[in-house]
């Protein structure tokens, strides 16, 4: 047996053994449906780095340049399907008494293979929020036409309804997921390069918890040495030997 099939072995078990998961979803887990991740080198957009547009202060500077990124950006998902990964978690959700999936992604792939409860943490790509009254918009359209987007009810200029760095998560969101890592049985996180901030401690509030946990990483993450099992593959290919029929690593 390999090294691998034996992780995914202890995986499994943990979680047949388990009545409520925690699931921690980040960008790597939409990578292989195409959507640029933002550490990879193709997470560039015209020489800025995502944390020098993904801010208040960006989007107050020059709403017109930061929109056009986030029109980029929903270029780039709209086409995207689902990839294995998250089809294997909207398996699990039925066959799981309690699953809790918190996603820092805003591209609604999770939705897309069928998981009916996902808490987006970061917001959703395809609603524009007015920056005025608040009012949200649903908006497919790509691209979206002249920049930035105006409320539909009050003239005003909207924005993409994500988090940005430096903006606050609702407190009630937090205390929700710190409420579910507690109840848990065993926490997955898969796909997140654990630097950004509240996603990044909830791993290390479950190991406090002294709740086993997973984590699905490319990469080498910082805190993988306090993990219990850490798999360095695809998430579309180890998810579905986790949870599916399909059990035995070609
Ligand atoms: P990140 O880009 O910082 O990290 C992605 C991680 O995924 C990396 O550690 C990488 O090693 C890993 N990875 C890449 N491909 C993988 C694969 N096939 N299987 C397993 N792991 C893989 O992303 P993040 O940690 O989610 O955080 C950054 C922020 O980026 C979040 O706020 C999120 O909202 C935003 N974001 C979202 C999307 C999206 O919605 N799809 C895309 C880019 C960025
Ligand atoms: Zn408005």
């Amino acid at each position: 047996m390999t090294e691998t099939e034996e992780k995914v072995n202890q995986a499994r078990e943990l979680i047949e053994s388990a009545s409520h998961v925690v699931v921690l979803t980040g960008a790597g887990i939409s990578s292989e449906s195409g959507v640029p991740t933002f550490r990879g080198q193709e997470g560039l957009w015209q020489n800025f780095r995502p944390e020098e547009l993904a801010t208040p202060e960006a989007f107050w500077k020059d709403p017109k340049l930061v929109w056009e990124w986030y029109d980029w950006r929903r270029n780039a998902v709209k086409d995207a399907k689902p990839n294995p990964g998250h089809y294997a978690l909207a398996e699990l959700e039925n066959n799981l008494e309690n699953l809790t999936l918190i996603t820092q992604n805003i591209d609604g792939l999770h939705q897309m293979a069928g998981s009916s409860n996902v808490t987006e943490m970061h917001g959703n790509l395809w609603q524009i929020r007015c920056t005025k009254c608040g009012d949200i918009e649903q908006n497919f359209e790509v691209p979206l036409g002249e920049l930035p987007p105006r409320c539909k009810k009050c003239g005003e200029i909207g924005r993409p309804n994500v988090v940005w760095f430096g903006e606050m998560i609702e407190m009630s969101l937090i205390d929700s997921v710190l409420k579910a890592i507690e109840e848990c049985q065993v926490m997955l996180i898969i796909g997140t390069s654990g630097v950004v901030e509240p996603a990044a401690s909830m791993g290390l509030v479950a190991k406090q918890a002294n709740k086993p946990v997973i984590e699905i990483n490319l990469d080498e993450t910082p805190s993988a040495g306090l993990y219990d099992i850490v798999i360095r593959e695809k998430s579309g290919e180890i998810l579905p030997l986790l949870f599916t029929s399909n059990r035995t690593l070609s």
